[in-house]
């Protein structure tokens, strides 16, 4: 039902903005033009969440969640019902004390007598607080215990879902709001599935225990108090629906929030340079006040709630009061049974409004969960890798067979419009041509982060599809412009791709062959040294020198190099040029290239130009054409550095 609403949404949602959007969630692009063949970008999943009516969750899904934890959680259940059945019994025997108390006591051994009775009912008493206690404790125990290990798998299991999504997933989906549903909304639905459980289990059954025994005292007095139930069971419905909505709603407001706050501290950098710091609270500050006064509007109905069923309570307790009085002086109904009654129905009301509390509660959850779900269900675009890995021989061909693409973000704009290259195996094949022609699209999608919407690509002879995931990745490598490094050590971050451990010879070795192992000998730490999150404690040519190592450890048989060495100083370049020669021999490789000493080394030069391969050839061959490569050269050759 869920994803029907989704689809009629997004349909609703392309009619109104007349735009072309791409919904990720169906397996299929969705795909349509509008009259003036624009597009304003893509919705994300999480928009389309955030946007349509909560629809009901099933909470046999959330406690599907704890199964594995089913033999504790029945065991805290027979704990519940007992130490629920405690507390109705003390009760029981609490009126015994009051009907001993208002015997016709006259003489001393009526006195002896009463106090005895009292005297047993008190041990009675307190031997089933004693049992009561004890299965409360197991109770809490192993539901808590039970919840814990909820939210840990929910999260495990959400996180390994998402890492696997495709590429197009992330280029439209904000960080922020994946981290907000990793941990805020896996943290609601956290008690849902056991304490909540629990605890409704135990209100549930207190209230049935204690309507049983307010029935045998007196029937006439317990259908005086359910008077109140169809009145309360409206408006609990509707008060249910109102706080799943705005439960929703705060959910994905804060999400927003979140994931500005998490883009500004990653960009804290840029912010600080432009004294963006107030712009950036003012942003975070808005959307916070949108969560908080959809807050404040769940506080208000919340409040207003519990009020009103506070008052609905008690005046019927009071109700009860004043006919069972009534009652007992007519003598129909005992002193003491007339507490217990009024006992029971206090228990009984506070039964039910707990049980009220953690329908909010659980309103609530549904509204989370809603989110969660949404995300656990959704399916990567991307078809499954095959399993086939090919060895070729020689090995590392790569063949590009009239590859057009567009990026599922825009599929509107054709990036790629038919690119034929062949790079034979330990061939050198450099790009070149126009910022924005399409370079780094080729080498994503010979990486596989996306599939060509036609033509192939393969590998050995055998579509990338088909090829293993784990097999591909270890036969391509990249490095690109801006090498990213994990906030580890340097040698976990050499070692990043490598399957196992490799030895320290060999972690040195590729430093060394990478240029990078003397700057490493010279870090505090040595290559101990963690690099600070995106490596932000390394200089640009260092960051570059560790993917060089990195890369050479993989070992790969086609090597792709994305601007490698463009943002560097001079000094650095020469470094990282230096490593990435010894990273280019016997290897296929693709270079986008920007330096001209590159270029003119290449087996092959292919100029792509707005998303086509506009010349190709030696570089010699390429100059006598006197076309646009000619003119490339000329314009780059008038700077300082002959640069691409
Ligand atoms: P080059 O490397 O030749 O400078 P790119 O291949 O990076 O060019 O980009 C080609 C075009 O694709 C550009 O117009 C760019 O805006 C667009 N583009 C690049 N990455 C994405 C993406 N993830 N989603 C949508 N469009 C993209
Ligand atoms: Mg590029």
């Amino acid at each position: 039902m869920g994803k029907k609403q989704h689809l009629d949404w997004a349909s609703r949602s392309i009619m109104s903005s007349g735009s072309e959007r791409v919904s990720l969630l169906n397996k299929e692009p969705r795909r349509r033009a509008n009259e003036n063949g624009s597009d304003d970008g893509p919705i994300t999943d999480l928009e389309h969440g955030d946007s349509i009516q909560a629809a009901p969750v099933g909470f046999g899904r959330i406690f599907l969640l704890a199964k594995p934890d089913a033999g504790k959680l029945i065991v805290g259940t027979i704990a519940l019902l007992i130490a629920s059945t405690t507390n109705i019994l003390i009760i029981k025997y609490g009126g015994m004390i009051i009907d001993i108390v208002s015997r016709d006591i006259k003489s001393p051994d009526q006195q002896a007598e009463a106090l005895d009775a009292i005297k047993n009912t008190v041990v009675v008493i307190l031997l089933i607080v004693v049992v009561g206690s004890l299965w409360t404790v197991l109770r809490v125990w192993l539901f808590s215990s039970a919840s814990e290990r909820v939210v840990a798998r929910l999260r495990k299991d959400l996180f390994s879902h998402l890492i696997q999504q495709e590429i197009a997933f992330f280029d439209v989906t904000r960080t922020g709001e994946l981290l907000s549903r990793l941990s805020e909304d896996t943290q609601i639905i956290k008690s849902a599935a056991t304490t909540n459980l629990s605890e409704a289990l135990r209100d549930v059954t207190t209230a049935a225990i204690g309507m049983g025994f307010m029935f045998s005292s007196s029937w006439k007095l317990t259908l005086l108090v359910l008077a109140i139930v169809p009145v309360a069971s409206v408006a609990v419905r509707k008060f249910g629906r109102c706080v799943r909505d705005l439960s929703h709603k705060t959910q994905a407001a804060a999400a927003v929030a979140s994931s500005i706050a998490e883009e500004c501290f990653g960009a804290i950098r840029t912010v600080r340079s432009f004294a963006k710091e107030d712009y950036a609270i003012s942003i975070y500050s808005e959307k916070v006040d949108e969560t908080l006064k959809l807050g404040l509007q769940q506080a208000k109905v919340v409040g207003l709630f519990s009020g009103g069923l506070y008052a609905a309570i008690t005046l019927s307790v009071v109700t009860v009061v004043i006919y069972g009085a009534y009652l007992s002086i007519m003598g129909s109904m005992t002193l003491g049974s007339l507490t217990s009654f009024i006992l029971y129905s206090f228990t009984v009301g506070s039964s039910v409004s707990s049980l009220l509390g953690l329908y909010t509660t659980a309103m609530k959850v549904a509204g989370a969960s809603r989110r969660v779900f949404q995300l656990l269900d959704r399916e990567s675009t991307l078809p499954r890798p095959g399993d086939k890995c090919p060895t070729g021989n020689p090995d590392g061909d790569v063949e590009l067979d009239d590859v057009c693409f567009a990026y599922p973000s825009r599929p509107s704009r054709m990036i790629l419009k038919g690119i034929t290259l062949k790079l034979s195996p330990g061939s050198k094949v450099a790009l070149v041509g126009p910022s924005g022609g399409g370079k780094t699209t080729i080498a994503n999608l010979i990486q596989r982060f996306y599939d060509p919407l036609s033509g192939k690509i393969t590998l050995n002879g055998v579509p990338l599809v088909e090829i293993s995931h784990k097999y591909l990745h270890n036969k391509i490598s990249i490095v690109s412009q801006e090498p990213v490094l994990f906030n580890c050590s340097v040698e976990e971050n050499i070692a990043y791709g490598f399957d196992g451990k490799p030895s320290e010879a060999d972690i040195e070795n590729v430093a060394k062959m990478a240029n990078a192992h003397d700057f490493i000998e010279a870090l505090p730490k040595k290559n101990q040294t963690v690099v600070g999150e995106r490596g932000l404690r390394l200089s640009g040519g260092q960051k570059q020198r560790i993917a060089i190592a990195r890369a050479l450890l993989m070992n790969p048989r086609v090597l792709l190099l994305d601007e490698a060495t463009s943002a560097l100083d001079a000094e650095s370049e020469f470094l990282v040029q230096d490593a990435m020669d010894s990273l280019m021999s016997g290897r296929t490789v693709l270079v986008i290239a920007h330096r001209l000493s590159t270029v003119k080394s290449a087996d092959l030069v292919a100029v792509i130009s707005d998303g086509q391969i506009a010349e190709r050839g030696k570089h010699e061959e390429l100059l006598a054409k006197n076309g646009i490569y000619t003119a490339l050269v000329k314009r780059q050759l008038q700077g300082p550095r002959a640069e691409f």
